[in-house]
């Protein structure tokens, strides 16, 4: 059969593949073509051929160049990304795009680069830091390469402040070698296992008994109960058994400490995949997951698009973590697309989390994952235990009541650290002018501006517009301007006043900008120096503090009022990660939590009987509501410059829907956005919900082409959110 024609996926906003007249010489699908789209040049990936197409042959124009002499994208992947363009209703195009690495979009060849990574010589294995006292980066460069094992990169480093001079020092001391390498290093280091307690060996037992085979497991276990533990004996037998591991971890839970934990463990090359790495270096760990050379893939979201030719078990840490859905573009979740992959690939996959997602835990419940629990901390280390502080009628000094100051004081007197938790940053969230009432907005967003006194500045956390701090009021001149409400920085302040001997550190996005400052700040805590912890979210994952006795919620009632439905379900998850920082080593926590809501029934529950509790009742509401899980929803959103237009395209889009028939489905909206105008544009949206999925994806195969039409649609930005994860 002559194959005249090449069906190829273009990166573009149409939903839909492109036609070419095919090279002399047989292209496989999944190879990357340069054609020309428009006027300019593009990178696509062959989907498949034919012998004509539905343009006139004469009008099709030729492929310029192969740019791959075998397919980049093996066959079972094509059909995941089919199966996901499909899903998700975005273009093809777009999602081949972005399961590739940049260097490979934009057509480079698919060939490892050569990357400089560092091995010590004899002389530095056997140096010791002692000879580095007045040298601490050497000290810990060196000390970081002796515990590694491997002929360590960037990705091993990333966080060690200004380690490429430090390195130099060790080379000039002959305690280092660099090299060119093409090939992923292994670790010759490697740790052994732990005795399991009884209720991982369960764990592992049940997957095991799994292997080669799809089934879903959710992994239920607080914050040190030893979960990782049971994703590496699990990874184990995969490796003994010459397969493939994907990890796949949230956006800040990829720390140098959990990839050292795996290549102290494992001998062999794992690939990072990560946007904090370079081209290159992305590019050679996806070529070596590809060719089958890294037993071990470890990335974020989008690690769940890489080749793996023998892929034998899927692992998803903290599961719920809302940074596996992609929020613009190809709004995916890559936990679900990661279930997906493993059905059509026929491995285990295991979803972990010590607070797992209402949805997940809606699947164990019907019997989809089979839920596998440690309920207990590993080693001998207890439950923190936790209260409610109700600071109804009590003075707050930066944010902190005076119950909360006694707790601290009594924690530090012990001897304890105390870490205390506000999801706020900058000084204040408004900033007011006490003589006629005004206050500091954004211009280009429905937003006050918040008051960052470190720097002098007001600044949208919505679009990152900011000014100086103004002298006067905007309003009436008044010089009377004052902040109102309590961000980290404040408290920060309030806690050096009343805590004078005591160090203080903040950490949030603000106070660790500067490269290495954050890795200065834990360094400070983990030596004792720094007694009190004042942060963000940044505080709740990855990072662990033995000597933290007490963590203080400063702020538990932001959650309890939100316009989306997830908002409960999000503190309560934020709230017990921040309480696993506690109690860690062998010394019992305390977990203290304010709130003008202390009757509030789902909070009760929460905090008397733990998250499954509040997570089942919290279920209960879900289904009264009709939300997800028990309901689908798609979310339609729509935005532009002047403010009729996305209302009037949501109308239309409206009527659309209700022309094809939309059984089964309800179409809820136009609305304008929560926060109607953001970055200068007015926002609106429409939401589809449906019992079932079928309803919702039949409505939206038959919807979307019509939207493509719309010439309204044309003077819009719109985007189609499948299972959207926020409803803003
Ligand atoms: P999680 O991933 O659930 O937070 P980890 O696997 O990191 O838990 O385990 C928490 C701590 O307990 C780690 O320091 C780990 O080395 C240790 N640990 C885990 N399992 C065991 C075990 N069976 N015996 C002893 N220590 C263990
Ligand atoms: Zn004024
Ligand atoms: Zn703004």
């Amino acid at each position: 059969m002559s194959r005249a024609v090449l069906h190829i996926a273009i990166p573009s906003p149409l939903r839909r593949r492109f036609d070419y007249l095919a090279p002399m010489e047989p292209v496989a699908p999944g190879s990357r073509v340069q054609v020309s789209f428009g006027r300019r040049p593009v990178v696509g990936i062959v989907l498949g051929g034919a012998a004509g197409s539905d343009v006139p042959l004469e009008k099709l124009r030729p492929v310029e160049a192969v740019l791959d002499t075998a397919p980049l994208l093996p066959p079972e992947l094509l059909e995941l990304l089919h199966w996901a363009s499909t899903y998700y209703h975005h273009p093809i195009g777009e999602v081949c795009a972005a399961a590739l690495p940049v260097a490979l979009r934009q057509g480079q060849p698919a060939q490892p680069r050569g990357l400089r990574r560092y091995r010590l010589t004899p002389a530095g294995t056997e140096a010791g830091t002692e000879q580095l006292k007045r040298a601490p980066r050497q000290a810990a460069l060196l000390s970081r390469l002796q515990r590694l094992g491997i002929a360590a990169g960037p990705d091993d480093l990333a966080e060690l402040d200004g380690w490429p001079g430090a390195m130099k020092r060790l080379e000039e001391k002959g305690w280092v070698l660099a090299e060119e390498t093409l090939m992923l290093p292994a670790s010759a280091a490697t740790d052994s296992a732990p005795p399991l307690g009884a209720a991982q060996q369960a764990a592992v037992d049940a997957v095991s008994a799994a292997f080669g085979g799809y089934a879903g497991f959710l992994l239920d276990g607080v914050t040190g109960s030893g979960k990782t533990e049971v994703y590496l004996r699990l990874i184990e037998q995969a490796l003994a058994a010459g397969r493939q591991t994907l990890v796949l971890v949230p956006e800040i839970g990829l720390t140098p400490q959990l990839l050292e934990r795996f290549r102290r463990r494992f001998p062999v090359p794992i690939a990072v995949l990560h946007s904090g790495l370079s081209d290159g270096e992305r590019l050679n760990a996806w070529l070596a997951a590809r060719a089958g050379l890294a037993p071990i893939v470890i990335g974020t979201r989008s690690a769940v698009f890489t080749p793996l030719p023998n892929l034998g078990l899927i692992v998803v840490d903290e599961e719920h973590d809302p940074s596996f859905k992609q929020q613009d573009g190809f709004r995916y979740s890559a936990r679900d697309v990661a279930v997906v992959r493993a059905q059509k690939a026929g491995v285990p996959i295991v979803l972990g989390s010590a607070t797992p997602a209402l949805e997940s835990l809606a699947n164990a419940a019907a019997g989809r994952y089979t839920r596998l629990e440690l309920p207990e901390r590993a080693g001998s280390a207890v439950h923190p235990h936790m209260r409610l502080l109700d600071i109804r009628h009590q003075p707050l000094d930066g944010g902190i009541s005076e119950p909360m100051v006694r707790a601290m004081r009594h924690h530090l007197g012990q001897g304890g650290q105390v870490l205390l938790f506000l999801n706020r940053r900058g000084y204040a969230p408004v900033l007011l002018c006490h003589d006629c009432g005004w206050v500091a907005t954004c211009r280009r967003c429905d937003a006050h501006l918040t008051y960052h006194a470190g720097q002098k500045r007001i600044r949208c956390h919505h679009c990152g517009t900011e000014r100086p701090v103004p002298q006067q009021c905007g309003g009436c001149g008044s010089l009377d301007l004052r902040p109102i409400g309590h961000g980290t920085e404040r408290v920060e302040e309030a806690l050096r006043a009343r805590f004078p001997d005591i160090g203080v550190e903040r950490i949030d996005r603000d106070a660790t900008r500067r490269k290495g400052s954050l890795e200065a700040k834990l360094e400070r805590v983990h030596s004792g120096a720094a007694r009190i912890l004042i942060g963000t979210q940044m505080l709740a994952k990855g990072h662990h503090f033995p000597d933290v006795t007490l963590v203080g919620v400063l702020d538990a009632d932001q959650g309890l009022f939100s316009a989306d439905f997830r908002a409960g379900e999000r503190m309560a998850q934020m709230i017990l990660q921040v309480a696993g920082r506690a109690g860690r080593a062998e010394r019992p926590g305390e977990v203290v939590i304010q709130t003008h809501h202390p009757e509030h029934p789902l909070l009760r529950l929460l905090i008397e009987d733990g998250y499954g509790a509040f997570a089942a009742a919290a279920l209960v509401e879900r289904r009264q509501a009709e939300l997800p899980p028990y309901s689908f929803l798609a979310l339609l959103r729509a935005e532009a410059p002047a403010t009729a237009v996305p209302q009037a395209f949501l109308e239309e889009a409206r009527r659309l829907a209700e022309s094809v028939g939309h059984g089964g489905v309800m179409v809820l909206g136009p609305v304008p956005a929560p926060m109607e105008r953001r970055a200068g544009r007015y926002r609106a949206q429409l939401l589809l919900q449906a019992a079932g999925r079928t309803a919702l994806h039949r409505l939206l195969e038959r919807w979307l082409p019509l939207l493509e039409e719309s010439k309204t649609g044309r003077k819009v930005r719109w985007s189609l959110d499948v299972d959207p994860g926020e409803m803003f």
